[in-house]
């Protein structure tokens, strides 16, 4: 079975996420988590969120049905507190830098 997100993978409005995303992990210090198969997850699902309601709301953290008055934006406010205390936020999405 066909993940829901696959179909928006590689299309116009993913990337754009994508490049949103990676700038603001760039300007944290972050990293995107090693697992490719998760990016893609996180930000397509995020992307179809974009898509139906027009704000990046995080798809790990909404409601089911997604509540616009309720649900947290993408990155929410916790990012760093999650990233300080776990190595990475709630979605696994960004990733403390290792150490080299
Ligand atoms: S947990 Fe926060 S930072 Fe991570 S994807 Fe969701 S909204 Fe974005």
């Amino acid at each position: 079975m066909p993940n829901p997100w696959d179909k928006i993978v590689g299309t116009k409005e993913y990337n754009k996420n994508y490049e949103r995303l990676i700038k603001i992990a760039r300007q944290k210090g972050y990293v995107f988590n090693k697992k490719l198969s998760r990016v893609k997850k996180v930000i397509g699902l995020m992307t179809i969120n974009y898509l139906e309601y027009g704000k990046y709301y995080c798809p790990c953290k909404q409601s089911e049905p997604l509540n616009p008055e309720k649900d947290v934006l993408c990155p929410c406010p916790t990012l760093d507190e999650e990233v300080r205390k776990d190595g990475h936020c709630f979605c696994e999405l960004f990733f403390k830098k290792e150490k080299k």
